[in-house]
């Protein structure tokens, strides 16, 4: 999602538009941390509540539109925050508890039950599922496909950017 949305945000480096994709599990690591969130039955209200989650974007949106004095590119950083929750919602929870690096193979988990919080801790929990429904396999298949897509809209828009750049007369 980063690398597609450096098109629409020109001004801002790549490494802040990934940087926003990411905010969201950056923000769960830190409350982890804090004690703030224990997750479990309680799910991650306070990174990956809905509620929450809207409050990070705007937080983001408005402190980049300032930064870069861009109100476009405050959008573009806060529709990237909010598409970690879309994309998480798509394909939350994750039954896939981890992969082992050593035997090249995924350790299934049974179909879990919904775990991104509406509000906080007693809220009810939505997530459509979709990696319940598919192999782990599939959903890296996927994942990978995706980043290849914002790989090549990447490459296109920088593509075109040095051929401007060269046809403008020095
Ligand atoms: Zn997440």
């Amino acid at each position: 999602m980063g690398l597609a949305a450096k098109p629409t945000a020109p001004k801002v480096p790549l490494g802040i538009l990934l940087l926003a994709t990411w905010i969201l599990d950056l923000l769960a690591v830190a409350f982890g941390f804090a004690g703030i969130e224990r997750g479990g039955s309680a799910g991650l209200p306070w990174s990956h509540g809905l509620f929450m989650s809207v409050v990070w974007s705007v937080v983001a949106a408005l402190m980049t539109a300032r930064i870069y004095r861009d109100h476009r590119a405050g959008l573009v950083v806060g529709l990237l925050v909010f598409s970690h929750w879309a994309l998480d919602f798509l394909s939350h929870p994750i039954p896939f508890s981890s992969f082992s690096w050593r035997s090249w193979q995924w350790s299934y988990g049974h179909p879990l039950p919904s775990d991104l919080p509406l509000l906080f801790g007693s809220s009810p929990k939505v997530g459509l599922g979709l990696y319940n429904s598919i192999s782990a396999v599939e959903a890296t298949a996927l994942e990978f496909g995706m980043f290849i897509l914002g790989a090549a809209v990447y490459a296109t828009y920088v593509i075109k950017k040095r051929k401007a750049g060269r046809s403008r007369p020095a």
